[in-house]
Formats: structure tokens, C-alpha cells, sequence
């Protein structure tokens, strides 16, 4: 079967080194991201180095309709796919509760986690063995902050991920019998651009004393647990959550 990967976010960070391990292994794939082409076509680039029939498509997953023309747009450039990682994810400035108004709360959970149920329903429907389709396997990269919450920092950003923990442990059982896995990467501090998103470029080096391993963790190590969710090698494998926190 042809392996095809739709990575969102997939233009920087643990997406983009998501996909490029996912086109070592022989996926083609469709890199989203929402702003950033520069980024999306850098990885593009690389992912078609491996030989990997790849395209970069601009979406703003938070958006219903442009999730729904995404996956047309593969069906039609690449065919129907049979991965999903639903990765793209965003926080805002660390502050407390009390800070918080709903415009910003539903920013963060239209972006991180409305996204992932819909990208969810347009796989399940593409997937499913129950709706014609040949199966497929759906990995949602969640945090350790659905456990540990983010005081202080960003609980809507933590309470957005407890409820993709749910999305994951729900869906799982829900399409087990259609041929399709779902399951879960939490990591703790990666090194990425997203920690200067939240106002604080060197909290890692911050907390890193806090870390069990006493240090961040590479995007290729989250990439890596999420890549081998994907695989055949996880065949028995479904609703189980990855903590790759470093012992947090
Ligand atoms: P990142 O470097 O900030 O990259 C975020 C990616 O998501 C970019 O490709 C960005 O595209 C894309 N994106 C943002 N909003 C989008 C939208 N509305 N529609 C489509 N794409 C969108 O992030 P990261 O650190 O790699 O994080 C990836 C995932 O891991 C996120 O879900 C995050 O919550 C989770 N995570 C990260 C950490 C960490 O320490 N880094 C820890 C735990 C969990 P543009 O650049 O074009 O906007």
C-alpha cells in the first residue's frame, strides 16, 4: 500500500523533523503550515532529497473549510492518506489565569485542539475499512502539560492538550475495528522556536536543572516515538500516550 503522510505544522519544529524522518521510510507527504513558505519549502526541499513525492500546503487548521480543502488537495495531488500527524500547535505569552480573557482561550483551542478533531474526521473518513478505505494510523502530539498543567505559564494551552488526551483515548476506541490506530506523543521541553512564542526564548536552559535528565530534549527525539507510532512496527498499538519529557 502507498504510505501517505499529512504532518500539520510541519514546516519547522517536530513537524518538520517528522516528516523528514517519515520520508526516509518511504512516505510521500504533505507538509502544512499556516505563514511561514520560506520554512515549509526548506523542508520540502529535503523531504524530496529522499525521493518522497512531497507537497507544502498553506492552511490554517483552525479553519473548518480550509482542513477540508487540505485533504481534497491530497487526495488530488497525492492520493488518500493513510497517516496522520496532528501537530501543529501554538501558545501565547506565559501569564496567569487571572490574565486570561476568552478570545485568547479560543484562539488556543481552536488552533490545538478544534483542528485535531476535524484533520481526525477527514482521516477516519478517508481511512476507515468500515467506509472503504484500507485503514491507517493517526498520531496526536499532545504535551506534558495535559498532566502537569502549566501554572503560572499557560493552562488553556495545558487544558488543550488534556482534551486532545481525550480525543486520542476516545477516538482509539471508537474506529479500532476499522483498521485504524490513534495514539499520542507527549513531550516535555523541545528544542524549538515555540518557547520564544510564550515571551521566554531560554526557558528551557531555565528549567532544565527541574528535568529529571537535567536537559531539553531534540525535535528528532519526539519525531522518532511519534514516526515509530506511525509504523507497522506499532501494529498492536493503539490509545497508548508516549511521555518523552525527559522523566518529567
Ligand atoms: P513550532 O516550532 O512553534 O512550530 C509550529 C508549527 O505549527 C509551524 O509549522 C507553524 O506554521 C504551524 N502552525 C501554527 N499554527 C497553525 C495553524 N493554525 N495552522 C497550521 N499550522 C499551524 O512548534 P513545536 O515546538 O515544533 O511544537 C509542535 C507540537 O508539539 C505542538 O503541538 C506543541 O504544542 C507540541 N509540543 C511542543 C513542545 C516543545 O517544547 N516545543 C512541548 C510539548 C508539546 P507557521 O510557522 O507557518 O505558522
Amino acid at each position: 500500500m502507498k504510505k501517505i503522510a499529512l504532518v500539520t505544522g510541519g514546516s519547522r519544529g517536530i513537524g518538520a523533523a517528522t516528516a523528514i524522518i517519515l520520508a526516509k521510510q518511504g512516505f510521500d507527504l504533505c507538509i502544512n503550515y499556516k505563514s511561514n513558505s520560506a520554512a515549509a519549502t526548506e523542508v520540502l526541499e529535503v523531504v524530496k532529497s529522499y525521493g518522497s513525492k512531497c507537497i507544502a500546503a498553506q492552511a490554517d487548521v483552525s479553519n473548518e473549510d480550509e482542513v477540508v480543502e487540505l485533504f481534497a488537495k491530497i487526495d488530488t495531488q497525492l492520493g488518500p492518506i493513510t497517516a496522520l500527524v496532528n501537530n501543529a500547535g501554538i501558545l501565547k505569552k506565559q501569564s496567569r489565569l487571572v490574565d486570561l480573557n476568552a478570545q485568547r482561550i479560543n484562539h488556543i483551542l481552536s488552533t490545538n485542539i478544534t483542528s485535531a478533531f476535524i484533520c481526525c474526521r477527514e482521516a477516519v473518513k478517508r481511512m476507515s475499512t468500515n467506509l472503504g478505505g484500507k485503514g491507517g494510523s493517526i498520531v496526536n502530539v499532545s504535551s506534558a502539560a495535559s498532566r502537569l498543567g502549566a501554572p503560572g505559564e499557560y493552562i488553556d494551552y495545558a487544558a488543550s492538550k488534556g482534551a486532545m488526551d481525550s480525543l486520542t483515548t476516545g477516538l482509539s476506541l471508537e474506529v479500532a475495528a476499522e483498521g485504524i490506530r490513534v495514539n499520542s506523543v507527549r513531550p516535555g521541553f523541545i528544542k524549538t522556536d515555540m518557547h520564544a512564542d510564550g515571551g521566554e526564548p531560554g526557558r528551557i536552559e531555565r528549567m532544565a536543572p527541574m528535568i529529571p535528565m537535567k536537559r531539553g530534549g531534540d525535535t528528532t527525539e519526539i519525531a522518532e516515538a511519534i514516526v515509530w507510532l506511525i509504523s507497522d512496527k506499532a501494529s498492536y498499538v493503539t490509545g497508548t500516550f508516549i511521555d518523552a519529557a525527559g522523566g518529567r
